[in-house]
């Protein structure tokens, strides 16, 4: 080995779930290092370009989700263009169908969180691949890393997966489930005037947008011929971006020929630089976010994930989804929780993966202070644990607010 370093707590991924895990880790205290293969943190929601930070409420004028998911979502505003919406800004107005989410710019969300992590005390670890776990026994003690200094070991007593794809968990050998992925692709754009197809326009900055093309999370709009692709499969990953770029090239072609704009007037200003699936890899953990559970009460849950789709039902996420089986030392957070199909819709987007993230951290750091494993933790301890922080566990903890 080149390199071997000793953590308290070491997150593998640094998307919106691995930084709330390292923030709140490193604020409790612990020596914590945050391990990301790209260059930026943010995961999706900067290097993938999804601008829309989905909502923290459940659209009656709860906010359900709090904590460094609501703190992340102003700091994509810290640098860039946004609103928080009136009505949650504490200006009195009826929040009552209105939706607490904005829209930012994904390279203002990675500065902030730079300098969050920084004032925090986490050590980053970027351009540094996590390719395998230590294990000792069914215990994960650490990852094997790989980067420009070489091979190293990261050594920790408790691990976070928020790698996206639960690639830790996997190669521990925890069940999970892998499924394909409908094509599609958000990239930014330069538009002189309004662009067609600009459907996630950033407001108020003339001549930039979005542009979305092919398939939305129900599979509308998939290109014809093009079949569901892998995330967890390097030869299907690399099809996935030449294919959605491919849409990208043809899209451009389509509007040049339409006379409408030429390359002066539309044209490609950034492309995501992580491939966008959203369907990947997740675990099958020691409690499952079930379809029909929506607005019920799970004794062991440690937060909320409103339905971003429907604005009704409110899911409570069980300590375990975030626990996989027959690993110990190990928690997961993000969009590679334990939830089924549909509901999985709900906990993969960006308020429930930051608060995941954020619920990974504080039962890594209760675990370490009682010299166990995050498995060995009594949820009813981890709620305690979020109770104190100001964190609701439980629906009735927000409509009696
Ligand atoms: C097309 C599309 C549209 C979407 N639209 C929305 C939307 O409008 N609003 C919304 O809220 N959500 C949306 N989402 C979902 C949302 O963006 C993500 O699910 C969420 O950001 C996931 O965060 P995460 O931290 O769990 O995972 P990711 O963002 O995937 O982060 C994982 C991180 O881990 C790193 N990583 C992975 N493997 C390794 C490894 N082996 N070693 C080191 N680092 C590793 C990755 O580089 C990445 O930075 C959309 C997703 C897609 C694909």
């Amino acid at each position: 080995m080149d390199f071997a370093w000793e953590y308290d707590v070491v997150v593998a991924g640094g998307g919106v779930a691995g930084v709330a895990a390292a923030l709140q880790a490193a604020r409790a205290g612990l020596r914590t290092a945050l391990v990301e293969k790209m260059v930026l943190c943010g995961g999706l929601a900067t290097a993938g370009l999804i601008n829309i930070y989905l909502q923290l409420c459940d659209g009656h004028g709860h906010q359900v989700i709090y904590g460094i998911a609501e703190e992340m979502m102003r700091l994509s505003l810290r640098y860039g263009p946004g609103e928080i919406p009136a009505a949650w800004r504490g200006d009195g107005l009826a929040r009552d169908g209105v939706r607490y989410r904005t829209a930012f710019m994904p390279a203002a969300l990675a500065l902030a969180l730079d300098e969050a992590l920084e004032d925090a005390g986490v050590t980053l670890w970027l351009d540094t691949l996590v390719c395998l776990p230590i294990r000792e026994g069914i215990r994960v003690a650490g990852v094997m890393v790989e980067n420009k200094s070489g091979r190293g070991t990261l050594r920790a007593s408790c691990v976070v997966d928020a790698t996206g794809d639960a690639d830790v968990a996997y190669r521990a050998g925890a069940p999970c489930v892998d499924e394909g992925n409908w094509l599609s692709l958000w990239a930014l754009q330069a538009a002189a005037g309004h662009a067609p197809d600009t459907q996630q326009p950033l407001g108020r900055i003339p001549g930039v947008g979005m542009v979305l093309l092919g398939a939305d999370s129900n599979g509308k709009r998939m290109p014809p011929d093009m079949e569901k692709l892998h995330g967890t499969d390097a030869e299907q990953v690399t099809r996935y971006v030449l294919e959605s770029r491919r849409l990208l090239r043809a899209y451009y072609r389509e509007q040049y020929a339409s006379g409408a704009f030429d390359r002066e007037t539309l044209y490609p200003l950034t492309l995501p630089t992580m491939a966008q699936f959203r369907t990947t890899r997740r675990i099958v953990g020691r409690e499952t976010v079930r379809d029909g559970a929506a607005n019920l009460h799970q004794p062991t849950s440690i937060g909320l994930a409103p339905d971003w789709r429907r604005g009704e039902d409110v899911w409570e996420i069980p300590y375990g989804a975030l626990l996989p089986q027959s690993v110990a030392g190990l928690l997961v957070a993000g969009r590679c929780i334990s939830s089924e199909r549909d509901v999985w819709e709900v906990t993969r987007v960006i308020p429930p993966a930051a608060l995941t993230g954020q619920v990974a951290g504080l039962a890594a750091a209760l675990a370490i202070q009682r010299g166990t494993t995050p498995d060995q933790l009594a949820a009813e301890d981890v709620q305690r644990a979020l109770a104190a922080e100001g964190l609701p566990c439980h629906l009735r903890d927000v409509l009696a607010a």
